[in-house]
Parts: structure tokens; sequence; C-alpha cells
């Protein structure tokens, strides 16, 4: 006796670029199909299968921050409705009305494309008398800075998203590779030739 189940499985592919998605989906198929005619070693049989969908690597993603402060950390008022299946509210709709956790108020959002919207940079600094500015060629940094922000919005606003001042040069390359992971679609800019010794 035997039962038919359905498996779901995900399988990578490599596909030429010049493919359109129909073309991609129709080779796909052909090389299932090349695996499913192999003879079963493992006393199941394959008795057919279907390509759904193709689901391409995202190339960016989408930021809401508070227009207000900058803040990524808002909220966004919402109904949530019980799902019996799994067992959990889940999200049903979601209205206009918006907070800010770090202002405490409502607020308006700026919408941020991570790859086209944002920058990761960092900055080789000098103290100079009073002040700190950015080291010239030539100079021994004293410290680093990295900041994550966004490019100017309409109104020449520039958001900081994170601000880490007066790292070393090791805490300034673990931090540039934190941010890397936590925002891997953004451009990184070093404003300096790196120059530390020691
Ligand atoms: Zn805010």
């Amino acid at each position: 006796m035997a039962k038919s189940i359905t498996a779901t499985v995900t399988l990578n592919f490599d596909v030429p670029e010049s493919l359109n998605p129909d073309q991609q989906k129709e080779r796909i198929a052909e090389d299932i199909g090349r695996l499913y005619d192999a003879d079963s070693t493992t006393g199941v049989a394959c008795t057919g299968f279907e390509v759904q969908g193709l689901k391409r690597p995202p190339i960016s993603r989408i930021h809401f921050l508070c227009a207000g402060c900058g803040s990524p950390d808002v909220r966004a008022d919402a109904y949530a409705e019980w799902d019996v299946v799994a067992g959990a509210w889940v999200l049903h709709s979601v209205y206009d009305e918006k907070t800010c956790e770090k202002c405490s108020s409502s607020c308006s959002l700026i919408e941020v494309d991570e790859a086209t919207g944002m920058e990761i940079q960092a900055f080789a600094m000098v103290d100079d008398k009073d002040v700190s500015r950015q080291a010239q060629d030539g100079e021994t940094p004293a410290f680093y800075d990295v900041m994550v922000t966004t490019d100017p919005t309409p109104d020449g606003d520039i958001h900081t998203l994170h601000e880490m001042d007066d790292l070393s040069h090791g805490q300034m390359e673990k931090t540039l590779a934190v941010m890397q992971d936590t925002y891997p679609f953004a451009p990184v800019t070093c404003h300096f030739r790196d120059v530390w010794e020691s």
C-alpha cells in the first residue's frame, strides 16, 4: 500500500540573465524533469511535479522613519484577526495613524530605499584645538566615526540612523562590518585613505 503526499521543496537555480521569466520556468521544469526520470533508490516514487513560482533574491529593502526625528522605531495602528490554523492573531489591516516610539507622538513617515536612499560612511578624524574635524591627507587619524544616514530627502533633511564616534581603527572596522550586515544593500563610503599605523 502506498499513500500520496505532497512535499514542499526549495530548489535553487543559477539561470542565464538573458532568459525571460517564462523561459526560466520552462528550463527549470526541464531540469527537474531530468531528475524526476531517475530511478528512486529509497522506496518512494515521485509521481509528478509542478513549478509554481520563481522567487528572486531581493535587490533592496524599504525602511520607514519618523519624519520628525528620523527614528526607525515607528508603529502603525492596525487590526488583527484570529487565524485558527496558525493558532495566532495575524495582521488584518493597517491604518493611517502612525506613531514614533522615540518622540512618543503621532507622526508622518519617510519611506527610504536602502540601496538608493541610504549610505554607510566612515570618517577619519583629528582633534584640532577644541573641535574635531576630518583628517587631511598625511595626518594620522586620532579616531574614527561611523554613520548610517539617509540621503537628503526632498526637503533637504538628512536623517541619522546610527552614529558611532571615537572609535579605534579596529572598532571602526568591526562597526562597519556590523552595519553592512544590518544594511546589506546600502553603499559604503570610507572618507579616508587607510593610513592608520599601529
Ligand atoms: Zn520621532
